[in-house]
């Protein structure tokens, strides 16, 4: 690199091209905001583009519905942890959200008075907690093919301002705390560009890739949670980590839950329908988080499918191949190509695989970072906001509905985008570019110029992802969690020497790895150290040591912090807006 990296300014920076960042970069747009989006893949290789299932709105077009209801099963989903006031916001404004899509151009599927079709999902009730919801809205098992693509078409027609395949390093911030824009890099080029903006928001989606069996895309590597800590910002909740329970089992691919929405079951070696014992109500529609422990217990208990023993088969052929091809035509595409059989006439084998990041950077219903300073309990981060899966804002708590993130993308990116659009206007000017913050940015993306010895940061990135599944996955224990941690730092201790991968590989590309297994590294730190201070089971962490929930001591948020490797908490927030607080009682399906 010669001289200092190109600089361009903006109103407003997103980082992060998913249905999040996408979303809100519309609305600035739209608002006359100068808008540009940074993504390290094409806009419409986001993750979000395979989520399948849909998104959760209580339109009421199949069953009656009341996004009162739907306020209910994601308090009760989230175990209580959830702030009772995002997830009020959320699910009324869950209507709005999805006729917005629908206008801008969403093919969702239709019901044959052609209003929009919804399917029933996990956790959905009617009447808090009664009979099963069909909240879901959905076009066919591609929803956020759908999203994604409209969403970058009207982004386009605003002429929003996309930088597509450069990889975000770290923020920049000011001596007074501002952050003012971004370190990013050309992967084709290698060329670093200072991006200076005077609002950013993170957008930057999950880091499913701390496991090794994942749902997640490739790219899902936590770099957003990852420049939050860097930044000083703690994460939220991290030990949170959901755990689909129906992936391809051995690939981790995901079959969606609205496969079972549709009304197919799981059955174990003996044939039998197992979910009626663990969740005799809801059956095989119970929450996430209850599933897959189920699935979890039969196979340990010797009840598994298969020559191992290791799964669990999900029964589709009762369905008919009539609705299998209209409603789940991507899941039979997936069971074709790789597994080489037919859900229309065979089981699928199935098995639970790391999906979502509940907790992530913690914000208010506004996408404002907010985070303890000094002696306040609570500070906004000026210029800083952040959406979508690597925010917390905290509509999921312990444990996310299905459907509920697409839902949390669109509300908050958007609501994001409209406290930017007024900070943009009472802050007019961009503020100076401080040095230091730049110097730090660029010395994380220079150094592997110069690496040469030492392990190679492929072998390092895949041993952590063993080490996560084997000490922190969906039932844990002090001892087997401690022994994670010593790990994790073990490893991050490593990294410091490691090497690039061979150089057959363009150098750019193992670059991008090298930084991505850096922020996977201190995402990693984060869950598995917070789920070991955590003594107490509370949906997704479940650990045998401490098996009831404990409202008394543990009804609170966590808060990592990267710089002293110290966990703090705060309080949930039980009041809503306008009804009353659901106070936590036993959470059965
Ligand atoms: C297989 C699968 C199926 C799912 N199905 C559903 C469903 O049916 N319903 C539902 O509600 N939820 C579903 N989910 C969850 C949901 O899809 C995601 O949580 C959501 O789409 C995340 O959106 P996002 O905008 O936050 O991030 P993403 O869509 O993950 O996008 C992240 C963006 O950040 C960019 N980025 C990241 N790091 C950098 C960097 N360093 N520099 C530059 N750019 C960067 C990426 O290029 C990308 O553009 C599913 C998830 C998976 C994995």
């Amino acid at each position: 690199m010669n001289g200092s990296p190109e600089r361009r300014r903006f109103d407003a920076l997103i980082i992060g091209a998913g249905g999040g960042g996408l979303r809100a970069a519309l609305q600035l747009a739209q608002a006359e905001a100068s808008v540009a989006v940074v993504s390290k893949v094409f806009p419409t290789r986001s993750h979000t583009v395979a989520a399948q299932g849909g998104v959760n709105a209580a339109l009421a077009n199949v069953l009656p519905d009341d996004w009162r209801w739907h306020m209910y099963d994601t308090v009760k989903g989230s175990d209580w942890l959830g702030d009772q006031d995002a997830i009020e916001f959320m699910c009324q404004m869950a209507p709005r959200v999805v006729y917005e899509l629908e206008h801008a151009g969403v093919p969702f599927s239709r019901l044959d008075d052609g209003r929009i079709y919804q399917r029933p999902f996990g956790g959905q009730s009617q009447h808090f907690g009664g009979e099963q919801a069909a909240r879901t809205c959905a076009a066919a098992d591609r929803t956020g093919h759908a999203i994604l693509h409209t969403l970058y078409q009207q982004n386009i027609r605003a002429r929003t301002q996309f930088f597509d395949e450069y990889f975000a390093v770290d923020l920049i911030k000011d001596g007074e705390g501002f952050v003012t824009g971004v370190l990013a890099f050309s992967i084709l080029t290698g060329e670093p560009i200072v991006i200076e903006a005077k609002a950013t928001l993170l957008a930057t989606g999950g880091a499913g890739q701390i496991y090794r069996t994942t749902s997640n895309a490739l790219i899902n590597t936590g770099d957003g949670l990852a420049m939050a800590l860097r930044a000083g910002v703690p994460l939220q909740d991290m030990e949170f980590f959901q755990f689909h329970p129906t992936g391809i089992a051995g690939r981790g691919m995901l079959i969606t839950e609205g496969a079972r929405g549709e009304g197919g079951y799981l059955v174990n070696s003996e044939g039998e329908r197992f979910m009626e014992r663990y969740a005799p109500h809801a059956k095989d529609l119970a929450s996430r988080d209850v599933v897959s422990r189920a699935i979890y217990t039969e196979v340990k208990e010797g009840r598994g499918c298969g020559p191992n023993k290791d799964y669990v088969l999900l029964k589709l052929d009762h369905l008919g191949a009539e609705v299998i091809k209209r409603r789940l035509p991507g899941i039979r595409d997936l069971c074709l190509t790789f597994l080489g059989i037919d859900p229309i006439d065979t089981p699928i084998p199935v098995y639970p695989t790391a999906h979502y990041t509940m907790g992530g950077i913690p914000t208010n219903r506004h996408g404002q970072v907010v985070a303890p300073h000094r002696n306040t309990p609570e500070e906004v981060v000026p210029g800083l906001y952040a959406a979508g899966e690597c925010a917390c804002v905290s509509v999921h708590g312990a444990n996310r509905l299905g459907g509920n993130s697409l839902l949390d993308i669109l509300v908050f990116g958007r609501m994001a985008a409209e406290d930017m659009i007024g900070y943009i206007r009472d802050n007019p000017y961009h503020r100076p570019l401080d040095e230091d913050s730049l110097a730090a940015a660029l010395d994380r993306l220079t150094r592997w110029e110069a690496r040469g010895e030492g392990e190679s940061v492929d072998a390092l990135r895949r041993e952590l992802q063993q080490v996560m599944e084997d000490h922190c996955g969906v039932y844990r224990t002090a001892e087997v969690m401690a022994e994670g941690v010593r790990k994790v730092r073990a490893i991050a201790e490593r990294f410091a020497d490691a090497r690039l991968q061979d150089h057959s590989r363009v150098f750019n590309t193992a670059r991008v790895e090298a930084l991505e297994t850096e922020n996977l590294i201190h995402c990693a730190l984060a869950t598995v150290t917070c789920a070991l201070q955590r003594e107490e089971s509370r949906g997704a962490h479940s650990r045998l040591d401490f098996p009831e929930r404990d409202d008394e001591h543990w009804l609170r948020h966590s808060l990592y912090h990267l710089a002293e490797d110290r966990v703090e908490y705060k309080p949930v927030r039980t009041r809503p807006l306008t009804v009353p607080t659901i106070p936590p009682k036993p959470r059965v399906y």
